[in-house]
């Protein structure tokens, strides 16, 4: 059997694993990685969020997608029957970038993982990771590649950033259920025959369809549009009697007042896609000899687009703290990997509890506007949930549930006001 030799192995090559790969290349950090598929492949999570811009210029990946001309994303938009909130990103408490992109992944990753090979790193499409054995911090991880062969690839450090492959949590009985409820989503692509002119036609945006269910519209560069539709497992299930996904998608752009129209009649470009019971979660993110990044440690809830962004932080953070292992020093990664990654995730999944509660939708479409309020959620919205100037974020835990209770009675009070 062939045997290769490498420093890190990074399994997958979708936005984690290619910003770590890079990351560590340019830092003179010999790297492989190896992918199950043939690039372009299709993958959900199209709307991404500013912080993900710090992770692709560090990781020296920004021109090149930058050259794609895909669409950019100023903020993004959230609709309720006749009511509308929209966060615009240079409008925000944290400082950093204040755009990004909304992509067809296919695409954006695919310019990814030519840029990497283009900079010189080993990238194998169609190699599958099957095994993997430790020795304290080396491995061997074994590899089929596309013609059917097997070889070996030692490494002294893996990155696992297989997305619901979940190569390690798998081998490694690593897995444990997510804390959010069961919800699921059918997603496709349509070509955008009734998109209107200007911002209307290009914005992103959540359509609340009820507290609990919500549809996507990702308008692209190229004409096309992605359309999903997002709830509780059994709400999605009962969408369609047949488990028909097409039919399951239609119906719910029917529920939609506001882009019946536009989506109503359109051609589906693929059969929708069902991704159940999509949240996932780890005992650990990292071991002896390796780390787990992006979906494959874990995946919230798309309804903050922050999937990609948790991607690249700890793809790049992984890749950081490797490079310095590598030279010798001690990493504590409880604390400079694990605790870093959870804080964020912290924020985040109290974000997506609060949404589906409708506590943060209170706080979304009160009026008038708190223009204070709205900069500091947007931060958090942007993907900078590390910046603990932001009470949106150091007091997370409360502050979006005792503001919603506070509008509530608010509301109860000016009820009670009103005369009969
Ligand atoms: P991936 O991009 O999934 O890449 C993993 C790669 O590993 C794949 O190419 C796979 O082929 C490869 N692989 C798997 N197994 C093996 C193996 N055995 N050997 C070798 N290679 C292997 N995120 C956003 O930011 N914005 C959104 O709008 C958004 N919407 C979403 C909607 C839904 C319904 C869901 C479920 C998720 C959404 N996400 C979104 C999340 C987003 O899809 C992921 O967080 C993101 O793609 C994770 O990137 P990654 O690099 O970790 O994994």
């Amino acid at each position: 059997m062939t045997q290769e030799f490498v420093d890190v192995l990074v399994i997958g090559a979708g936005p984690s694993g290619c910003v770590s790969a890079s990351y560590l290349h340019n830092n003179g950090t010999k790297v492989k990685v190896v992918e199950k598929t043939r690039f372009p492949r299709l993958v959900v999570g199209e709307s991404l969020i500013p912080r993900v811009m710090d992770h692709f210029d560090e990781a020296g990946l920004f021109p090149a997608l930058d050259a794609m001309n895909f669409e950019k994303k100023l903020g993004a938009r959230f609709i309720r029957g006749e009511e509308i909130c929209v966060f615009d990103f240079s409008n925000k408490f944290s400082k950093g970038w204040d755009w990004t992109w909304q992509v067809p992944r296919a695409d954006f990753d695919n310019t990814l993982a030519q840029e990497v090979i283009r900079k010189g790193i080993d990238l194998e499409f169609e190699s599958e990771v099957l095994a993997v054995t430790f020795n304290g911090s080396d491995s061997i991880t074994t590899v089929k590649d596309a013609s059917g062969n097997l070889k070996e690839i030692h490494a002294k450090f893996i990155i696992d950033s297989s997305g619901y492959g979940r190569v390690l949590p798998r081998l490694l009985d690593l897995d444990t259920p997510s804390k959010l409820d069961p919800h699921s989503s059918i997603f496709t692509h349509v070509k955008d025959i009734n998109r209107p002119e200007g911002e209307e036609g290009t914005l992103i945006s959540f359509d609340i369809l009820e507290t609990e269910v919500w549809l996507w519209v990702i308008p692209f560069s190229n004409g096309n549009t992605s359309l999903g539709v997002v709830g509780p497992t059994d709400f999605i299930n009962s969408l369609s009697k047949n488990k028909d996904n097409a039919e399951a998608l239609k119906n719910a752009i029917q529920l939609s007042d506001y882009y019946i129209k536009r989506f109503g009649g359109v051609e589906f470009l693929f059969e929708p896609v069902k991704l159940e019971n999509y949240s996932r979660s780890v005992k650990k993110m990292y071991g002896d000899g390796f780390a787990l990044t992006g979906n494959s440690s874990e995946f919230l809830d798309p309804v903050f687009s922050s999937g990609v962004a948790f991607a690249t932080e700890s793809g790049m953070l992984s890749a950081k703290l490797i490079h310095r292992q590598l030279k010798g020093e001690t990493i504590n990664w409880e604390v400079e990997f694990t605790e870093y990654m959870k804080k964020g995730i912290g924020v985040f999944t109290t974000y997506v509890k609060e949404w589906y509660t409708g506590n943060l939708q209170t706080l979304f479409f009160h009026q008038p506007e708190n223009p204070d309020v709205k900069r500091k959620i947007c931060a958090v919205l942007a993907g900078y949930v590390w910046d603990e100037e932001n009470p949106f974020v150091k007091k997370h835990d409360n502050v979006i549930k005792n503001m919603a209770h506070l509008l509530h009675l608010e509301k109860e009070q000016q009820g009670i006001k009103k005369p009969e």
